[in-house]
C-alpha cells in the first residue's frame, strides 16, 4: 500500500464504495478503500430492497438486480393495505463487488483484510487513519498510518472513526437488529414487499417477505432494541423469523439457502458529517431512514453529496471544515429535517399496540397517489404524519422523551 492518498475511505459498503466510484471516475486524485473483511461479498447483511433512484441512479446491471416489485403491502394484526410502489430487491453480496470492481477500473485502490483503528489526528485535523493488516512477510499483524487529505468514514454501524471524533453520544444511541431467511421454495406474494407490524411476529419491529427471483423469497424480522424488551418475549430472533417462515401459508420454505443478519444504529449525528479533513457517509453518521430501516438509497445519496463537496475542496486546495460542511448543510437540506421528524414518528411506530399498528395499516392503505410518492420518497409533510398518526391518549406521556430528538 502507498503511505498517502488524496483521499482514505474507511469501509467498503454501498456507501464506502459509492463513494470511491465517484470520486475515482470523476477525477484523477488517488483513493483507497480499506475494509476489514477479506472479500468485499463478506458484508451480506441486507435484504436489499430499494428503489429506482439506486437502480437507474447508479447504473447497476441487470446481475444485481434479483427481483422487480410492483406494490409495497403494509399489514397489521388485523388489517391489510397496499400501495402501488415500484421497487427492486438487490443481490447485496453482488452489488458491493459491482462497486467495488467499478471504484477499482476507475483508479481507486480497494484493500480488503484492512481494519481501520482510528483517526491520524494532526493540527486539530483528521490526516488520514490508522489500520492493522497482516503483514505479508511476516504475518504479524502491524498497526501502521496512511494519510489522506480527504479521510471518509463508511464503517457503517461500527463508526469507527465518527465515534472517536465524539460526533455522537454513543449512549444514546437507538439499537436494533435483523435477521432474514433466503429462502427456495413457494410464495404467493410475487410482485410485493411485504411489511408485517404485529408485535406477536416481530415484537417492537416489523416482519417482511420479499420477492427474490424464480422460486426464492427473503424473509426476516427486525425490532429496535428498547421497544423488543416491552412488546417481546423470550424468543429469540432466530426463532422469531424460523416462525414467520414456517407459519404463515402464504410461502413455504423447501431450503433455506441463506441468512443475512446485521445491527442498525441510528445515532444522534444526523447534522454532524464534516471535520477538518474528515467526511462521513451513510450508516457512519446514520444516513439509514429512521422510520423504515432503508439505508442502500441514503446511504449511496450521502456518499455521492459528500464526493461533490470533497473533489471541490480538493481542486480548491481547502479540505478546511468550513469548506467540507456545505456536504451537511446539503444533508440538512434534503434529508436531514426529514429524517429528524421521522425519527419522533419511528420512535411511536414501532411502540404502537395492536390496534394502532391496525390503524396505521389502513390510514396508509388510504395515501392518495401523490401522498405516496411522498411516503416512498421520505418528504411526507408534518401535515402528512398526523395525518398517518394513529392518536392514542397513552402516547401523550412519551412527549417528554420524543423531544430529545428534536
Ligand atoms: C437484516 C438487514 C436488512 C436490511 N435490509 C435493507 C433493505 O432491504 N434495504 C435497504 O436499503 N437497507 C437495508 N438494510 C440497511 C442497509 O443494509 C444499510 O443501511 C447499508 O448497508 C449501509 O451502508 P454503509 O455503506 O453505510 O455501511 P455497511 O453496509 O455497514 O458497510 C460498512 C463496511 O465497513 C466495514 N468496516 C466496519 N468497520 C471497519 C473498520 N474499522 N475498518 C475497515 N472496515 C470496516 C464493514 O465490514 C462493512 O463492509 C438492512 C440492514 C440489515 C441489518
Amino acid at each position: 500500500m502507498q503511505e498517502a492518498y488524496d483521499v482514505v475511505v474507511a469501509g467498503a459498503g454501498p456507501a464506502g464504495l459509492g463513494f470511491a466510484r465517484e470520486v475515482a471516475s470523476r477525477s484523477d486524485y488517488s483513493v483507497a478503500v480499506l475494509e476489514r473483511n477479506d472479500d468485499l461479498r463478506e458484508n451480506d447483511k441486507s435484504t436489499g430492497g430499494t428503489f429506482l433512484e439506486v437502480v437507474e441512479g447508479y447504473d447497476l446491471p441487470d446481475h444485481v438486480v434479483m427481483a422487480g416489485t410492483d406494490s409495497v403491502a403494509f399489514e397489521g394484526p388485523a388489517a391489510t393495505g397496499r400501495l402501488d410502489i415500484e421497487g427492486y430487491v438487490l443481490d447485496f453480496p453482488a452489488l458491493l463487488e459491482f462497486l467495488g470492481r467499478e471504484a477499482a477500473a476507475a483508479g481507486a485502490d480497494v484493500h480488503t483484510g484492512v481494519t481501520v483503528t482510528g483517526p491520524l489526528l494532526e493540527n486539530g485535523g483528521v490526516r488520514g487513519v490508522r489500520y492493522r493488516s497482516l503483514d505479508g512477510e511476516s504475518g504479524y499483524d502491524r498497526e501502521r498510518d496512511l494519510r489522506a487529505s480527504v479521510t471518509v468514514d463508511a464503517t457503517g454501524p461500527t463508526a469507527t472513526l465518527t465515534s472517536d471524533l465524539g460526533f455522537f453520544d454513543r449512549g444514546t444511541a437507538q439499537r436494533g437488529i435483523g435477521l432474514e431467511f433466503e429462502a427456495e421454495g413457494r410464495y404467493e406474494t410475487e410482485g410485493t414487499m411485504l411489511f408485517r407490524f404485529d408485535h406477536s411476529v416481530a415484537p417492537g419491529g416489523y416482519a417482511w417477505t420479499f420477492p427474490a427471483g424464480d422460486g426464492v423469497f427473503k424473509a426476516g424480522v427486525c425490532w429496535v432494541d428498547d421497544f423488543r424488551a416491552v412488546h417481546g418475549s423470550d424468543a429469540t430472533i432466530h426463532e422469531h423469523v424460523e416462525r414467520w417462515v414456517e407459519s404463515d401459508p402464504r410461502w413455504q420454505a423447501d431450503r433455506v439457502r441463506a441468512k443475512h443478519a446485521g445491527e442498525v444504529v441510528s445515532n444522534n449525528s444526523l447534522d454532524r458529517r464534516a471535520d477538518d479533513g474528515f467526511l462521513a457517509v451513510g450508516d457512519a453518521v446514520s444516513s439509514i431512514n429512521p422510520l423504515f430501516g432503508e439505508g442502500i438509497r441514503p446511504g449511496m445519496q450521502s456518499a455521492e453529496m459528500a464526493a461533490d463537496v470533497a473533489l471541490d475542496a480538493l481542486d480548491a486546495g481547502d479540505v478546511s471544515r468550513e469548506r467540507l460542511a456545505a456536504y451537511e448543510r446539503r444533508w440538512r437540506e434534503e434529508k436531514g429535517r426529514a429524517w429528524t421528524l421521522q425519527r419522533v414518528v419511528g420512535e411511536l411506530l414501532y411502540d404502537f399496540d395492536a390496534d394502532q399498528q391496525d390503524r396505521f395499516v389502513r390510514k396508509v392503505d388510504g395515501l392518495s397517489p401523490a401522498a405516496t410518492e411522498r411516503l416512498r420518497t421520505y418528504e411526507l409533510s408534518f401535515r402528512d404524519l398526523v395525518g398517518l398518526y394513529p392518536f392514542a391518549p397513552k402516547d401523550l406521556v412519551k412527549v417528554p422523551r420524543l423531544m430529545r430528538h428534536l
